[in-house]
């Protein structure tokens, strides 16, 4: 779909931003996450040789579901990252989702992963707050 008398806009819609740039955070943005990664399994695994200890244990218990919470996080950042990427790809990359315009490069630098302008992202946070 697209709006009358506006002309269809090339590959990499968003005015004045560095897709390079961009490009360069999210994978530096990935690779943090699988070296983060690499380390919890590692301190998981120094946490397994203490089992003996009941303490330890309860201890190491908690440290475990922690480091699950924040794995969970990180797949589902990794998951925006990939897509973000993709979007990057297919041109598609810096465009508001719910309203079609250009995200404002910083906002886009800040936060890379971002699908909404600052303006949708505040109403669609607005609707969040009134239904809970
Ligand atoms: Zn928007």
């Amino acid at each position: 779909m697209s709006a009358p008398g506006r002309p269809r806009e090339p590959r990499g819609t968003a005015p004045g931003l560095d897709y390079a740039q961009v490009e360069r955070t999210l994978r530096a943005m990935l690779g943090e996450i699988d070296a983060k990664g690499r380390a919890t399994v590692a301190e998981e695994t120094a946490a397994e040789d203490r089992f003996a200890d009941v303490v330890d244990l309860a201890q190491a218990e908690s440290n475990r579901s922690m480091a699950l919470r924040l794995r969970d996080r990180e797949f589902r950042m990794v998951r925006k990252i990939h897509q973000a990427l993709k979007r990057l790809e297919d041109g598609t990359y810096g465009i508001c989702e719910d309203c079609g315009e250009p995200i404002a490069p910083a906002r886009l630098l800040a936060r890379p992963v971002t699908t909404l302008c600052a303006d949708c992202k505040a109403e669609r946070e607005a609707d969040e707050a009134l239904r809970s």
